[in-house]
C-alpha cells in the first residue's frame, strides 16, 4: 500500500501545558532538529480486528490496529514520521537496546467521555518528562508538541479502541530505544522511536482493593546519581524479583525504602501519599519530594496541585521515614495511605509488612475519603465531566 501523507488534523488546537508563560512559546521544542506531524506518513491495515470487550483483560496485552513509527540516525536525522499496522519490530541482534537497556517509555491514558469525545490528560508533562529522560540516556531530542500531535493522530486512528465506559480507557505507550549496531557501550548513533496504544479495562474491575505492602531494605530502587527519577526500562527489570519476595510474603507490592533511616520513597510503580496528623500536630498531605529518588509522578504533581488549591489541609513534600511511620501508628495519627499513578489514579494502603510485623493503616471502607476524593476529582477531569485545561480534546 502507498504511503500517504496524513490530511491536516481538524482538531489542531494546541494540546494546553505546552507552554509555559508567553502563549506563542513551545517549551517542548528545543534547539534540536525535529521530526514534524505535518510530515506524517500513512499506512493503513487493510482489516481492522475487532475491539475486545475490556473488562477482565490482562493489562497492556492486547494491542490496536495501527502503531506510530519515528527513526532518527545521526547522519540522516529524524526521518518522516510514519503509522503503520501494528506489527513485529526487526532489530540487530547486537542492537544496544537488547544489550545495555537503551531504552525509555512513558505512560498516559486516552479517555472517552460520556460525550463520546476522547481526551487525553496533562499529555504535554509526559513529552516533557520523555524529554528529560532521552537526555539521561544520550538518546535524541525532539519537539515533544511534535510528538504530541503524532499521538493524537494515531489515537484518532484508532478511536474505536477506546472503550465506551465510565472506568476502560486506552493506555498509551510511546518508547524510544536506541538502535546502534554495536556491541561497544556508547552513545547512539541510531534510535527508534515507536508508540503502541493498548485497551485497559477499570483498575479496581473487581472492587476497590486496597493493597498491602512489603516494606524491605534487601532491594533498593533508586539512589541519588542514578536514574530511578527516569523513566528507563533498566529500572524495572531489576524490580521484578522484590516484586516476587513481596508476594511470597504475602503481600501485593513492594514499599521501597532508601538509606539509613529507611526513606519511605514509593509504592511498587506508584509515588506514594501520606494523609496524617504530623508531628507538628497538623493535618498534612504528605509525599516525598523530587531529590533524585522518586519518579516525577504526573498523578502526585496533579494531586498536590489540587490539595494546594483546595487548601484544606497543609501539603507538604518532605521525607518520611518508617521511624515516623510506626510512631504516628502508635499515636493513632495515620488518616490515610495511597498509591498514585495512571493506571490507578490513587489506590489506598492498607497494610505494611516491616521487620516481620503488619502495622494496619487506616483504610476507612477499602477507599477512605481522601483518596475517594482525588479519585473522583481526577476521573471527573479526565472523562470531560468537569472542564479542566489539564485535558485536550484527540
Ligand atoms: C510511572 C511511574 C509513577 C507514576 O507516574 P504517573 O505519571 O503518575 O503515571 C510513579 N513511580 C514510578 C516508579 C513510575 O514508573
Amino acid at each position: 500500500m502507498a504511503n500517504v501523507r496524513a490530511p491536516a488534523s481538524p482538531v489542531s488546537a494546541p494540546c494546553p501545558e505546552n507552554h509555559n508563560k508567553d502563549p506563542a512559546s513551545n517549551d517542548l521544542a528545543n534547539s534540536a532538529p525535529s521530526f514534524k506531524a505535518a510530515d506524517l506518513a500513512l499506512q493503513l491495515c487493510k482489516t481492522r480486528k475487532p475491539c475486545p470487550e475490556v473488562e477482565g483483560l490482562q493489562f497492556g496485552t492486547v494491542f490496536t490496529d495501527h502503531m506510530l513509527l519515528v527513526k532518527w540516525s545521526r547522519d540522516g536525522g529524524w526521518e518522516r514520521p510514519r503509522i503503520q499496522p501494528f506489527g513485529d519490530l526487526s532489530l540487530h541482534p547486537a542492537c544496544s537496546a537488547l544489550h545495555y537497556a537503551l531504552q525509555l517509555f512513558e505512560g498516559l491514558k486516552a479517555y472517552r467521555g460520556e460525550d463520546d469525545r476522547v481526551r487525553l490528560f496533562r499529555p504535554a508533562l509526559n513529552m516533557r518528562r520523555m524529554l528529560r529522560s532521552a537526555s539521561r540516556l544520550c538518546m535524541p531530542s525532539f519537539d515533544g508538541a511534535e510528538l504530541l500531535e503524532c499521538i493524537r493522530k494515531l489515537v484518532a486512528l484508532d478511536q474505536e479502541w477506546v472503550p465506551r465506559s465510565a472506568s476502560g480507557s486506552l493506555y498509551i505507550r510511546p518508547t524510544f530505544v536506541g538502535t546502534e549496531i554495536s556491541l561497544g557501550v556508547k552513545k547512539p548513533s541510531s534510535a527508534l522511536l515507536f508508540v503502541i496504544l493498548s485497551p485497559v479495562g477499570s483498575y479496581f474491575s473487581t472492587g476497590a482493593r486496597p493493597v498491602s505492602l512489603w516494606a524491605d531494605t534487601t532491594y533498593i530502587r533508586a539512589w541519588r546519581g542514578g536514574t530511578g527519577d527516569y523513566k528507563i526500562g533498566g529500572n524495572y527489570g531489576s524490580s521484578i524479583c522484590a516484586q516476587h519476595e513481596a508476594v511470597e510474603r504475602g503481600c501485593q507490592q513492594v514499599l521501597w525504602l532508601y538509606g539509613d533511616d529507611q526513606q519511605i520513597t514509593e509504592v511498587g510503580t506508584m509515588n506514594v501519599f501520606l494523609y496524617w496528623i504530623s508531628e507538628e500536630g497538623e493535618e498534612e498531605l504528605a509525599t516525598p519530594p523530587l531529590d533524585g529518588i522518586i519518579l516525577p509522578g504526573i498523578t502526585r504533581q496533579s494531586i498536590l496541585e489540587l490539595a494546594h488549591d483546595w487548601g484544606d489541609f497543609k501539603v507538604a513534600e518532605r521525607c518520611l521515614t518508617m521511624a515516623h511511620l510506626c510512631q504516628a501508628l502508635e499515636d493513632g495519627r495515620v488518616k490515610e495511605m495511597f498509591g498514585a499513578g495512571t493506571a490507578c489514579v490513587v489506590c489506598p494502603i492498607s497494610r505494611v509488612l516491616y521487620q516481620g510485623k503488619d502495622l494496619q493503616i487506616p483504610c476507612e471502607g477499602n477507599f477512605p475519603p481522601l483518596a475517594s476524593r482525588f479519585l473522583r476529582e481526577l476521573t471527573d477531569i479526565q472523562y470531560g465531566r468537569i472542564t479542566s485545561d489539564w485535558t485536550c480534546l484527540v
